[in-house]
């Protein structure tokens, strides 16, 4: 691989791109990297890690509430936006630091620049205009927030990207989209005391997860005071006198707000990359399409991540650039397996999942057994909380093969994480039931639901 400047060239300092360069020069290859924002990408800058601490922040006002219950007496509180945020930007900046660290500690060399691909195995450093050479490039440049740019007045909304900076917390806001940001966006804002209302354009929060668990979270956080407007979505945004917005909505609605942020989904981020010259093919919305070793229709391209638009969640990315870098460099080939991820939404409740819902499965399953149970957890018999916790384990009734299971409240992303195990080594319902419980728990109900709630047949 001598005749290149590098043997590796990764576009975008991401979770994928980031794991994929490291593992790589581990391998003993020479490797560079250029990110055009900040290393950590999506997930670490304005994603995953600052949306989980404002999570946090935003429980705060429940926990006083629910401590009185045990007898404390919570007295005045006050809550500092302007604190958070800059609480929150010192951790994503030690966090973009250890990012930086760990690729210098593996020899990786760091550009901080936009490169754009000039041949199938060229790339063109935009800060200097440097051009270099590597055996191999690896397209990691994540996905982008969709504004429906075809709204009228949609120049006064702002995305995820922009609540994380933003000056001031608002008093109202409308979010736009009922998939996984929009979701946990309602959440925060809500708990932080902001009127919050969710437009959503079908009859169901959440699509594509059990249906059981879409209502239920939209119910848990209507108890907590986010209003949700369905079936409906935005016919125009106006900027009011006062500075705040009114948005009409088709449905004939006019909700006013001092914020509207739209969580309507993401868009690969490949444009102005240069693979359309180089020939690597994309779909509709700019996705790059890859076979399961994450090559693409150029040879010496990869790309792995939110770029190839498989599963949009950051362990995926970071796996696929783990494996792309073992099978190339580390003569290990080995390709990720997409069909069964554990996930969670952080929204309030928080909703754990892993397998199949019991729709899906039941498209492909004559035979069910649904195992379901809703109760209130421990703390709230003295918290007074009107809250319940959902979960549902669903079972080929033939096999007796666990194929899905789906956790309502307190921690469920912390259990679908070992659930997620549970399922890889093909659990059956049998394990669990000669599972002895952990008491007193909420997840003890896994393993002492006796006798199905539903027995699907045909
Ligand atoms: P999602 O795909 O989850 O949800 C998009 C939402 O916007 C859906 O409700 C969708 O409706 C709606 N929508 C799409 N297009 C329009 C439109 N033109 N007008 C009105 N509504 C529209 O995307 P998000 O933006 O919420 O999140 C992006 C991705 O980021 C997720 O897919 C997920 O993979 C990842 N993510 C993961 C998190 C986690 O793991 N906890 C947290 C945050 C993000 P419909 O359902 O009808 O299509």
């Amino acid at each position: 691989m001598t005749d290149y400047d590098y043997d590796l060239f990764v576009i975008g300092g991401g979770s994928g791109g980031v794991r994929a360069a490291r593992i790589a020069a581990t391998h003993g290859a020479r490797v560079a990297i250029a990110e055009e924002h900040r290393y950590g990408g999506t997930c670490v800058i304005r994603g995953c890690v600052p949306k989980k601490l404002f999570v946090y922040a935003s429980k705060f006002a429940e926990e006083f509430e629910d401590a009185e219950g045990f007898g404390w007496s919570v007295g005045e509180r006050s809550f500092s936006w302007e604190k958070l945020v800059a609480a929150k930007d010192q951790e994503i900046a030690r966090l973009e630091n250890i990012y930086r660290r760990n690729l210098d500690r593996a020899n990786v060399e760091i550009h901080d620049s936009r490169a754009v691909i000039e041949g199938p195995q060229t790339v063109r450093l935009m800060s200097t205009g440097t051009k270099v050479t590597a055996r191999y490039i690896l397209v990691a440049v994540g996905a982008s927030p969709n504004l429906d740019n075809s709204l009228p007045g949609i120049e006064h909304a702002i995305t995820s990207n922009e609540a994380f900076h933003l000056t001031e917390l608002p008093s109202r806001i409308l979010i736009a989209g009922g998939g996984y940001i929009g979701v946990e966006f309602a959440g925060i804002f809500n708990g932080l005391g902001v009127e919050t209302t969710l437009i959503y354009r079908g009859d169901e929060i959440l699509r594509g997860f059990d249906n059981d668990f879409r209502s239920a979270v939209r119910e848990e956080m209507e108890k907590k005071g986010v209003k949700f407007v369905l079936n409906d979505s935005f016919e125009k945004i106006e900027r009011l006198p006062d500075g705040t917005a009114a948005a009409h909505t088709q449905g004939g609605q006019i909700l006013q707000a001092d914020k509207i942020m739209f969580a309507i989904g993401r868009n690969p981020h490949t444009r102005d990359l240069g693979l359309e010259k180089v020939g690597v093919e994309m779909d509709r919305i700019g996705a790059i399409k890859v076979n399961p070793d994450s090559s693409t229709t150029v040879e010496s391209i990869y790309a792995v991540g939110d770029v190839t638009n498989r599963a949009n969640l950051t362990p995926v990315a970071i796996r696929e650039g783990h494996a792309f870098a073992d099978t190339i460099f580390g003569n290990n080939p080995w390709t990720v397996d997409h069909s069964l991820i554990a996930t969670a939404v952080f929204s309030q409740p928080e909703l754990g999942t892993v397998g199949l819902t019991q729709e899906e499965a039941h498209e492909r399953t004559p035979n069910l057994d649904i195992y379901k149970s809703s109760f209130r957890p421990m703390k709230h018999t003295l918290s007074g909380r009107d809250e319940k916790m959902l979960m549902k384990m669903i079972v080929d009734a033939d096999t007796q093969k666990v194929l899905g299971v789906h956790v309502l409240g307190p921690d469920a992303g912390e259990l679908a994480q070992v659930l997620g195990v549970t399922l890889q080594m093909g659990a059956t319902k049998a394990d669990f039931d000669r599972t002895i419980a952990v008491h007193p728990t909420a997840a003890e109900e896994l393993v002492t639901m006796r006798e199905p709630t539903e027995r699907l047949r045909g």
